[in-house]
């Protein structure tokens, strides 16, 4: 079938203006462009729909309109992306909203504290201050529609003669980031093209329409970036959130695409709620989506709503910016995932047809917008007035970040928190606030400002669903049907950070932090002329970071497996490094330790004696020689693209050490010879069937011969499949009777009494585990062991999944860390009664003894969206101080 390319003017031919009684205009015209605005073609040499554009083709048309059109567009970059690429937005309106655009973050601000500003002054900034909408593109980079669309939309803005365009610009700015996650849409864009022939396939077979691993949604990385807005780790979204920060919006729209056989969504979103979403912000996404149905019905076009997509996890582009008072909400599209899709249905769906939806719901929304200025104006004030209030009524009115234990993660937290836009408060000498004194450098948040619910959403323990959605969920799951929970129900940041955050009821009046606070507070060296070594405390992230940039710069370092009290220095925990002069024969020795403080966070002390008063000398055998270890990660099919980017991003960018990807084609077919540590990440399909009896054997020898090997969440099943690990996995516990063995179709007769009796008696036999989506569970931790060294004896880690494995026996092995017990297992988000029961004391981790080397098992990834960064310290051991016991 020839396709036949469609230009723009046709293609506005489509499109009929809504029949909206506010809508000036009932016309159903196409529309008609001005021609001095260029459209796609004469700057990008094709018509729009007719080429998927690349990343450098779409910055490139945002980039000529906005200097064409400049007193109509302004475009702002606001980071690159891992790869160097533009990460940018544009604000398109009026000229006179374009010339008032660096007032536009001040009057929101200050039209969103009521602090700040009376009712009446916010009565007046109301009647100035622009309506304003957000429509952020392509997060993911294989969802690839939404960019083009986000072209088309701009230049629609700016050559639309009608009145109704006109009278959006007049009060609204329109800011329009097309592309952001421009990694993701190159790699898909270049591996598109590479597959194509004689003619675009429509065949849901071919290679066009099969990405190789890994697929273009994750960004560099491959983080999925529409997980990252909770711990801001990716620079795409960093940056992004930095942008919304700036110029918040009214309204803020994900566009995405799903799955090419269905149709399009949008807004309202489906349950479970969110507590912290309003009454009111929900009234908005209603008036939005009613608008959109106008526009989609009036140009024939097929939609849902409610069905899916819930914004209960605050970690979505599309939740985010509800917690400051912007209404957000996503849009999907299906996918033609290339030129076009043959779809199950046998019609054909054309990239055009997606380009064209998302042009349509992007043009909608800004009516809304527009339309409805004046109320979404006042609504964002009441939202930051009621937020301020709530805050002051809390009985926990100020939260207080003082974790003497941990003050890498303190220091991430108040970063964290201060990047999210919270006020953070801090002290530079000590203070006694709620009968408690606190050293200077600690930080202290006061709930009554505007983004109170943002602190809420990122800082409580614990955020119930509502209880009728929950119970609905568990007869979902008796009747073996999956939960409608869309991603983790728990992620409490102290938690995740293994932070100790405590709450005063008291206000606490303190300078409010102006400048950046670092993620990482500068280390330094305590008596650098030290004459015969260095001690760095190593129980925190600063002290892993010092580890790994340590064997990098070549040192000689030692470890210290139990805790020692030197006769000067004082008493320092397990896991302690010592660097000795007379190992170190460096005379730039401090100097580069003082370079190293700085950079990781560590604390140095020089020592003048190697004397302790208790525990190991310098010389013990429970001080460990470190090597620099070669790192090396799984990578390829059928490993999880996720969990071997997390890991790699964990390692290489959290501790600051490199890692060898390896193909798992070359890890089945090459010798191991020179890795130390192997990380098998989780899996999508088995790591079973990728090796044969040879390859393992292979593997197996490598280990015996000392290497260390680390399994990953669900890698644990295979180790435990492959004979590397001496447990097994478990059937639930509540799983039905198997049948006896008789092969009679006549049984005796059972009486059922009950409705309760009737639900065991279906149960199925030999029943996994019901799945969960993503709680936060409690661990405990046995300390006496030298992988535990210096780490705490409790920590909060993921329970994704269905997999608990039974203890090792300890003539096998040891068990490190376990579920903690009975009703204590579950720290944060929803467990399933069954395997709430099921879970306390299975391990979380394992090491069992192979030959020279060791199998490290982790039952839960701790490298999981690199945000559980209370695991980086058992993960530095695993990585740094496992290859030194094995030598
Ligand atoms: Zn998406």
């Amino acid at each position: 079938m020839k396709w036949q390319p469609t230009g723009v003017l046709a293609l506005a031919a489509l499109i009929f203006t809504p029949l909206v009684a506010s809508a000036q205009s009932q016309s159903e015209q196409p529309y008609t462009y001005q021609a001095d605005v260029p459209s796609v073609e004469p700057v990008l040499g094709y018509e729009i729909g007719t080429k998927i554009s690349s990343p450098d083709a779409i910055y490139h048309y945002f980039l000529a309109l906005s200097e064409s059109q400049s007193e109509r567009v302004k475009l702002i970059e606001y980071g690159r992306s891992w790869e160097g690429r533009p990460l940018f937005f544009v604000a398109v309106s009026a000229p006179h909203n374009i010339a008032q655009l660096p007032d536009y973050g001040a009057n929101m601000r200050a039209l969103g504290d009521p602090r700040e500003t009376s009712k009446r002054e916010a009565e007046q900034l109301m009647r100035t201050v622009p309506s304003s909408v957000w429509l952020s593109y392509g997060v993911h980079g294989n969802e690839i529609s939404s960019p083009e669309a986000a072209m088309m939309t701009l230049y629609h803005l700016l050559a639309d003669t009608s009145e109704d365009t006109k009278s959006w610009l007049d009060n609204t700015v329109v800011f329009i980031d097309p592309l952001q996650n421009p990694d993701g849409r190159a790699r898909f864009v270049s591996r598109y093209y590479a597959t194509v022939g004689l003619m675009h396939d429509a065949d849901r077979r071919s290679a066009e329409h099969n990405e190789p691993w890994p697929q273009g949604r994750s960004n560099h990385y491959l983080f999925d970036l529409n997980r990252d807005w909770i711990a801001l780790t990716q620079p795409e979204i960093k940056g992004h959130v930095a942008a919304l920060r700036d110029f918040p919006p009214l309204l803020f729209v994900d566009l995405h695409e799903m799955g090419g056989d269905s149709s399009y969504y949008f807004t309202p979103e489906a349950r479970p709620y969110n507590p912290y979403i309003t009454e009111s912000q929900r009234e908005i996404l209603h008036w939005v989506g009613r608008n959109n149905a106008e526009w989609f019905d009036g140009a024939g076009y097929d939609y849902y709503t409610r069905e899916i997509f819930d914004a209960f996890y605050p970690g979505y582009g599309a939740s985010w910016p509800l917690y400051s008072g912007s209404v957000a909400m996503t849009y999907e599209m299906a996918s033609a995932r290339g030129h076009q899709f043959e779809r199950k249905d046998g019609s054909t769906l054309t990239y055009l047809d997606g380009v064209e939806r998302h042009f349509t719901s992007s043009l909608a929304t800004i009516e809304t917008a527009s339309i409805r200025r004046e109320e979404l104006l006042s609504r964002y004030r009441e939202y930051r007035v009621s937020a301020v209030e709530q805050g002051r009524d809390s009985d926990k009115r100020t939260v207080i970040l003082a974790d003497a234990n941990n003050k890498a993660g303190q220091q991430r937290l108040a970063s964290l928190m201060q990047e999210h836009g919270i006020e953070v408060m801090s002290n530079s000498s000590a203070v006694e606030v709620c009968d408690t004194r606190y050293p200077k450098g600690s930080y202290f948040v006061d709930l009554a400002q505007p983004n109170y619910r943002l602190i809420r959403v990122l800082l409580d323990e614990q955020i119930d669903m509502a209880t009728d959605f929950v119970e609905q969920q568990k007869q979902r799951k008796a009747n073996l049907l999956n939960d409608q929970i869309y991603d983790v129900t728990g992620w409490s940041l102290p938690l995740m950070f293994d932070v100790d955050v405590t709450y005063c009821d008291d206000t606490v009046t303190l300078p409010i932090v102006d400048g950046t606070i670092e993620p990482i507070a500068p280390g330094r060296v305590i008596n650098p002329a030290a004459q015969v070594g260095f001690i760095v405390q190593a129980d925190d992230a600063n002290g892993s970071r010092f580890i790994a940039a340590a064997l990098r710069a070549g040192l000689a370092v030692k470890q210290s497996e139990l805790p020692f009290t030197h006769e000067k220095a004082g008493t320092f925990p397990a896991g302690t490094l010592i660097l000795t002069r007379a190992e170190n024969n460096d005379s730039d020795l401090a100097k580069t330790l003082e370079r190293l403080a700085y950079d990781t966070g560590a604390d140095v002390v020089g020592v003048d004696s190697s004397w302790v008063l208790d525990g190991p000398n310098f010389g013990s055998e429970n001080v460990q020689s470190l090597t620099a270890p070669r790192i090396a990660v799984a990578w390829d099919e059928p490993v999880s693209s996720l969990s071997a980017g997390h890991t790699r991003f964990v390692i290489e960018r959290q501790l600051g050490y490199p890692v060898t990807a390896i193909r798992t084609t070359q890890l089945v077919s090459s010798s191991l010879e020179g890795i130390d540590v192997l990380l098998m990440p989780e899996s999508q399909a088995s790591y079973t069937t990728y090796f044969s009896a040879s390859s393992l054997k292979n593997l197996r020898d490598w280990v015996e011969r000392g290497g260390v090997l680390i399994t990953l969440g669900n890698a644990t099943g295979w180790a435990v499949e492959a004979g590397l690990l001496s447990t097994h996995m478990e059937y639930a516990t509540h799983s039905g009777v198997a049948d006896d063995a008789s092969e009679t179709v006549l049984k005796p007769a059972q009486q059922i009494e009950s409705e309760d009796a009737l639900k065991e008696h279906i149960k199925a036999s030999e029943k996994m585990p019901d799945y969960v989506p993503g709680a936060l569970v409690n661990v405990n931790v046995d300390q006496n062991h030298w992988l535990t060294a210096g780490i705490q004896s409790e920590l909060v880690a993921t329970f994704t999944g269905n997999q608990v494995f039974a203890p090792l026996s300890i003539d096998k092995g040891r068990n490190l860390a376990w579920f903690a017990a009975g009703d204590e297992v579950l720290a944060s988000g929803l467990l399933w009664p069954e395997i709430k029961q099921q879970l306390p004391f299975k391990p979380q981790l394992m090491v069992e003894p192979l030959g020279e080397g060791m199998l490290i098992a982790y039952t839960q990834s701790p490298t999981y969206r690199a945000y559980m960064d209370g695991w980086l310290p058992l993960l530095a051991n695993s990585l740094f101080l496992a290859p030194a016991k094995t030598k």
